[in-house]
């Protein structure tokens, strides 16, 4: 068996809870990165088993994100953007720039490779995310796929507009395919306004203040964290003074042993390392077209790698 370091991620389903997870400080090559999944002692909640943060930043002159083609196996990455743009190639022939107000779905299933960097034409403002849907072993080695959302679904509700980022919430099907029970949803409170978020009970969630402040019932949200909320609640409350932004995740705890390296997310280390073999070879995951500069090195696999594209 290859040596291959990797982290572990355990979801049991467990009772309301509210827990804050400091992020890791980490780089996207230039680009300063808060990763707040996966953190010691949360590795998923629900199906999402990754979380960068990025930004509010400006910038006058080059591309602040810049991540050459780069190979993923068994997830789903979701690019959503607060501000500036994102241009998306795959090896699907794909090419698409994520906005604020859309959203950018992968596939990657049996195996995809992609790039992703700020365009030539841009705003000089850059504030989003990157999440990671671990998909279930059942669809792991689904057809790799990429679906761009324009505008996601909106949700008005007393205090806030939802936007449906990923998943399901309150009925509002999202355009993009799910694997498993999900939600992503991105809150914007309205200053001085209380909003209450139905929840799910059979689903653990977590949330994150992207920007201004927000309370939940009483407790100030720290910028930049994880507060893990749990499972068994059937609302959570967030209360704003001068209006903020959230990003709520969630879903039924996922229960599969999940095996994360690099770009990976599989079940055991001789997946990973065939995955790894094959994007070295330069087979199996095709070409990333568009993309001007070198495709990403695989580490080696004796040395620890956590997970992303660049860390
Ligand atoms: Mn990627």
């Amino acid at each position: 068996m290859p040596s291959v370091a990797a982290r572990e991620c355990s979801s049991i389903g467990r009772g309301p809870v509210f827990e804050a997870f400091r992020s890791r400080e980490t780089a996207l090559g230039a680009l300063p990165i808060l990763r707040a999944l996966p953190v010691r002692g949360r590795r998923t909640i629900g199906p999402w088993c990754f979380l960068d943060r990025y930004g509010p930043l400006s910038f006058s002159s080059g591309k602040p994100m810049d991540v050459a083609p780069h190979p993923h196996i068994g997830l789903q990455t979701v690019s959503w953007l607060l501000e500036g743009e994102v241009v998306h190639r795959d090896s699907l022939g794909a090419e698409a720039v994520a906005r604020p107000g859309g959203v950018n779905i992968m596939t990657a299933g049996r195996g995809i490779a992609h790039s992703e960097e700020t365009p030539r034409s841009n705003s000089g403002r850059l504030n989003g995310v990157q999440l990671w849907i671990a998909l279930p072993d059942a669809h792991r080695a689904v057809a790799p796929a990429f679906h761009p959302v324009a505008e996601v679904p909106r949700v008005a509700l007393r205090g806030a507009i939802v936007r449906v980022v990923a998943g399901e919430f309150e009925g509002e099907a999202h355009p993009a395919p799910a694997y498993s029970d999900l939600v992503g949803i991105d809150v914007a409170v309205h200053r001085g306004e209380r909003v209450s978020i139905p929840l799910r009970p059979e689903r653990e969630h977590g949330v994150m203040l992207l920007g201004g402040d927000a309370s939940f019932d009483r407790h100030p949200l720290e910028a930049g964290m994880l507060h893990d909320l749990g499972c068994g609640r059937s609302e959570a409350d967030f209360h704003s003074r001068e209006g903020a932004r959230l990003l709520l995740i969630g879903g039924v705890p996922f229960g599969e042993r999940l095996l994360m390296w690099w770009n990976f997310v599989a079940r055991t280390a001789e997946e990973i390392a065939a995955a790894r073999e094959e994007w070295e070879r330069g087979s199996g995951f095709g070409e990333v077209h568009g993309y001007d500069g070198p495709r990403s090195a695989a580490p080696p696999l004796a040395k620890f790698s956590p997970p992303g594209p660049a860390s």
